[in-house]
């Protein structure tokens, strides 16, 4: 009978690996490509950072740390957090740190979720939600955001929530979001946490990109409303360019974070010692550091927009993260895979498909401004070749 069990985890079956990355390994199979295809920031981490990572090496700080985090680190979440959503968590027991958001999205949801449970995942959104979501065992909903600006409004939840009945649990939201830039105003995430409490469910709070913010756009967290029902996910990865470093952190209340430090404690242990001591860093003397980034991100992503407007393609000025989301020009007829593949093949470009995303990302291509300013400015100069000969 042992022979005839499956060797694999079925809830693997039900997962792809990341389109984003199948799709960025077809486009670099072409030479002299420029590519906006990965949230990956040019820029690099900046040298104070680096520095404290490399003392804390040199202190033989090479012994298991408590688990969860640093203290010094815990704290300065805290802290920071408290500054972003207004909510005291506590360093002790209601914050751990995490091998970058994506550990800490496994993590929270893995300690939610059971075999069966529905949670809603507005899209276009990172296509990592659903599968993480199936990797538990529970079912994503995608939610259409497409006729609502990208944006899922309290109506659509309520509507939602009525149409799946029971076994609704959780909401992820991604806000500012990957892939489309869209930012929640007030009133729509103070709706949200309404209907949220009404229904007792949570929210998966992903705001790692709350620090790239542009123009008059301002950052609201779920988690300021509905605290008791929030897991407030964030990171280092685009806030201080240190994707490479893998460095997360989950805040909620003390009953979920039980769960939640438990199942970290399970699956990492505890994060790298220098790396904390590199995140310490970040979060104490390097809260300005953002900014410098921010005006960057802000300088390139007008730039794209005007020349993509020129040539047709339909697009709403990003209010955070790096990406544009623009609408294909008519004549391509809404086939975002044909288009992205053969502007890599023909004209040398990366883009992802937009229809990667979930439903309501067909017709649209994403493209990532956290390319430098010379590859911006070539890629252009190559997307307007080739959509005015086509
Ligand atoms: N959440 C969103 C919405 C993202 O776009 C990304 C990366 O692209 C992540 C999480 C992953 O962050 P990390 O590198 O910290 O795992």
């Amino acid at each position: 009978a042992q022979d005839l069990l499956p060797i694999i985890n079925h809830k693997l079956d039900a997962v792809v690996p990341s389109d984003i990355r199948r799709f960025d390994k077809y486009v670099s199979q072409f030479d002299d490509v420029v590519k906006l295809t990965l949230g990956e920031p040019d820029l690099n981490t900046p040298e104070h950072i680096k520095q404290a990572a490399i003392r804390d090496i040199e202190n033989n700080d090479s012994h298991y740390g408590p688990q969860s985090g640093k203290p010094e680190l815990l704290q300065a979440i805290s802290k920071y957090v408290k500054g972003v959503t207004g909510v005291d968590y506590d360093p002790a027991s209601e914050i751990t740190v995490t091998v970058g958001a994506t550990e800490a999205l496994n993590c929270s949801l893995s300690a939610l979720l059971n075999d069966g449970d529905k949670v809603i995942v507005p899209t276009p959104v990172w296509s990592m939600y659903m599968q993480l979501v199936c990797l538990t065992g529970a079912t994503p909903v995608e939610v259409d955001t497409s006729d609502t600006g990208f944006i899922l409004t309290p109506e659509k939840l309520e509507e939602v929530i009525e149409r799946e009945g029971k076994g609704v649990k959780a909401v992820m939201l991604n806000d500012p979001t990957n892939p489309t830039g869209v930012t929640y105003p007030k009133e729509v995430i103070e709706g949200l946490a309404e209907v949220i409490k009404k229904h007792h469910m949570y929210a998966i709070s992903d705001e790692i990109y709350s620090e790239l913010i542009y123009g008059d756009a301002k950052h609201y967290s779920l988690a300021t409303y509905i605290p008791d029902r929030t897991i407030f996910i964030s990171g280092l990865s685009k806030s201080h360019a240190m994707t490479g470093w893998r460095l997360g952190y989950i805040c909620g209340p003390a009953e979920i974070m039980a769960s939640v430090r438990k199942m970290n404690d399970f699956m990492i242990t505890v994060v790298t010692n220098n790396v904390q001591a590199a995140a310490i860093e970040a979060l104490t003397n390097g809260l300005d550091d953002p900014k410098e980034f921010r005006d960057i991100y802000q300088r390139r992503v007008n730039f794209m927009e005007e020349g993509l407007k020129k040539l047709g393609f339909d697009m709403a000025l990003p209010r955070g993260a790096f990406y544009i989301f623009a609408k294909i020009p008519e004549k391509y007829q809404g086939d975002d895979v044909g288009f992205a593949k053969s502007l890599a093949k023909d004209a040398r470009v990366g883009v992802i498909p937009g229809s990667y995303f979930g439903a309501g990302g067909a017709g649209y291509v994403r493209m990532s401004y956290a390319s430098s300013d010379e590859v911006l400015k070539e890629a252009l100069k190559r997307i307007t070749k080739f959509v005015e000969a086509e």
